[in-house]
């Protein structure tokens, strides 16, 4: 669905699909520069990283591999826990190899300083982040992202796989949601 649908629901649209596929085409294109001629993983941190690994994944002109994880960082309100779960691990082994972890968002930054040292202790190549968006002003933990998309103000946002409740993923565009919907 696209935000002509859910209107009444978003204080305003931060981003269109079009935006967010001319963004992540020059991700792909740094990221590409970067990992010349060397073996590259993917990692995607379902649920809310879909939209942006099969995309992201598909921009970069060259050959790679994607496995997927699993995480529980959130309840189901607005606010980070903090509390990390695998919920899914990864299939592949990742010793000696390169590896990107792909995210929608980052917030607080404790999901992914977890899952990054998580990951750094299976001993990979490397591990970078790439993530679409960030609120830096909600950041609680010193984390080395490499790609970012977008930093967006400190406000709940829905839509391109970031969810209210399990709603909103499918929403082409992202969107800042009303805080009517959720208090
Ligand atoms: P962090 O641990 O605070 O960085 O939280 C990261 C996770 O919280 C993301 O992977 C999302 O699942 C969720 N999250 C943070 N901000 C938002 C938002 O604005 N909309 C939807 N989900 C969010
Ligand atoms: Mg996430």
């Amino acid at each position: 669905m696209d935000a002509t649908q859910v209107e009444d629901d978003l204080v305003e649209v931060l981003f269109t699909e079009k935006q967010i596929q001319d963004r992540l085409d020059e991700l792909a294109q740094q990221i590409a520069a970067d990992y010349e001629g060397k073996d590259l993983l993917i990692v995607g941190i379902l649920r809310g990283a879909a939209m942006v690994m099969v995309d992201l994944a598909r921009a970069l002109p060259r050959h790679l591999e994607m496995d997927w994880m699993a995480i529980s960082s959130y309840g189901s309100g607005t606010k980070s826990s903090g509390v990390v779960r695998i919920l899914k691990d990864l299939d592949t082994d990742i010793t000696g190899r390169h590896v990107l972890i792909v995210d929608e968002i980052i917030e607080t930054g404790l999901t992914q300083s977890w899952v990054t040292s998580n990951l750094a202790s299976r001993h990979p190549a490397s591990v970078e982040i790439c993530t679409l968006l960030r609120k830096p002003e909600a950041v609680q933990m010193p984390l080395d992202v490499k790609y970012v998309g977008w930093d967006i103000p400190n406000d709940f946002v829905v839509g391109y796989g970031l969810d209210y409740r399990q709603k909103y993923r499918n929403l082409r565009d992202i969107g800042t949601l009303a805080p009517h919907v959720y208090s």
